[in-house]
């Protein structure tokens, strides 16, 4: 949208998740060009110009768009398979299926996963792709093409493994990448398609997949290019107790001391998961200003624990909500994220003083801008910021008897979407892509999903 056109929204409740917590019960946004251009209570000001539509969000919270800090969009086409797993089982059982994808596979996976993230409000999307099986194609450029058919903000953690059951890692031989290619890839990659400016559709990461995939030169090597190119960094951390475990026999110490002697703590970095993390793991990570995904869904599912985010928010460490694959956590959604988080950190240490309803629609919104570096651009709802907002459908039989809209929206049913805009344009009407042809996308992902079983099962 050109930037002298004009969207306004009006009688809507308004959570602007900024730093003070701002809402207004019935309020007001204008959005121009691709920016939130003002916000506030009543009506929106006289005497707009260039006002192509005018929406009358009547029994709706209008927020900032949802931000996902892990995903696995590959995983789509292997969906409940190993339902009853722990984590090194479950790697175990499905890496012989993941090492035989290829392009045509992924771009399907990418966009189910995709299309599922963005009809229930997630406005920036990222994936963390690490399995890159010799001769299976462009699948950085298939990830990316579907990010930018559905209309989200997107980045890509260009992933790696070069630690596999040889050098004793999980990951099948052929699965894995050699350090030299996975550093070459990536750096690639990086040239390839991230964007560093204001706004930018498309950034990249480097994301080695985990302490025992990769070696340790990957880790320190990886983390040198990141800074050398100024891109972020993320992986796996602390998720389970076999991940300790292990770090401790290989390498005498655990994840985060690990961490750190490789390069990677600091505010660059995002680390999914975090679960088992001591008083100083969460002090370190608080002083350097490391980010953390948290995934509360895919953690129960692997049955790996609870995080301790109550803990890390009080340290001052930026937490973000994500989806993790779909292979632990087959709903793919995360506006649900955010009732889970809140009910699984409240069976935790903190009980019911746990996270309230306003934390947990920070920790899916603001606080994974902050963990993605994006927090400048998006994330809240401030005049000059991106517009990336969803307008959330609150009267109908599923929330309207609840009085308060932030409440319906976190501890209710998953809220439809009426609409949700990125960079100022619409990507979804009432709970429909309008980017992309769904029901076609079902169809990719079944049959590429089936396909995969198949070459899978011939071994
Ligand atoms: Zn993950």
């Amino acid at each position: 949208m050109a930037a002298d056109r004009r969207i306004v929204i009006e009688n809507c409740s308004i959570a602007t998740v900024d730093a003070h917590d701002t809402e207004y019960p019935s309020g007001y946004v204008v959005i121009a060009g691709n920016r939130i251009e003002s916000l506030g209570a009543g009506r929106a000001p006289e005497g707009l110009e260039n006002v192509d539509r005018r929406i009358d969000a009547t029994g709706h919270l209008v927020t900032p768009g949802l931000v996902n800090t892990h995903h696995h969009y590959y995983q789509w086409i292997t969906r409940g398979l190993a339902t009853d797993h722990n984590l090194f089982n479950w790697l175990v059982a499905l890496y012989p299926t993941w090492a035989r994808i290829d392009e045509q596979m992924v771009y399907a996976a990418a966009q189910g996963s995709l299309a599922m993230m963005a009809r229930g409000g997630v406005t920036t999307a990222m994936d963390h792709h690490y399995v890159f099986p010799a001769g299976s194609g462009d699948l950085s450029g298939a990830i990316i093409r579907a990010a930018r058919e559905t209309g989200v903000r997107f980045t890509l953690a260009r992933g790696s493994m070069d630690r596999s059951e040889k050098d004793g890692g999980l990951p099948p031989d052929f699965a894995v990448e050699t350090l030299e290619g996975a550093l070459a890839a990536t750096e690639a990659t990086v040239k390839e398609h991230h964007d560093s400016s204001f706004g930018a559709m498309t950034q990249v990461a480097v994301a080695p997949c985990s302490p025992f995939s990769v070696s340790t030169e990957l880790l320190r090597e990886g983390a040198e290019l990141a800074r050398r190119l100024g891109v972020r960094l993320h992986t796996h951390g602390s998720e389970t107790v076999e991940e300790e475990q292990f770090c401790k026999e290989l390498f005498g110490m655990g994840p985060t001391d690990y961490f750190e002697s490789t390069g990677w703590l600091g505010e660059d970095v995002w680390m999914a998961h975090c679960v088992h993390m001591n008083d100083s793991d969460i002090a370190a990570f608080a002083r350097t200003k490391t980010g953390v995904a948290h995934c509360p869904s895919s953690n129960a599912r692997l049955a790996a624990g609870i995080a301790r985010v109550p803990d890390m928010l009080a340290a001052g460490v930026p937490v973000g909500l994500g989806v993790d694959g779909t292979a632990s956590n087959e709903s793919g959604e995360l506006h649900t994220e955010l009732r889970n988080a809140l009910l699984i950190n409240r069976l935790g240490a903190h009980r019911e003083a746990a996270l309230n309803a306003r934390q947990a629609l920070r920790l899916g919104t603001y606080g994974g801008a902050q963990v993605l570096g994006r927090a400048a651009e998006t994330g809240s709802l401030e005049a000059g910021k991106l517009a990336d907002l969803v307008l959330w459908k609150l009267d109908t039989l599923a929330h309207a008897s609840i009085a308060d809209p932030v409440t319906a929206l976190v501890f209710g049913a998953a809220a439809p979407v009426t609409a949700s805009f990125v960079n100022g344009r619409q990507i979804v009407e009432n709970s429909r892509l309008l980017q992309v042809d769904e029901d076609a996308i079902a169809r990719s992902t079944r049959e590429q999903a089936r396909r995969l079983a198949r070459i899978a099962a011939q071994g």
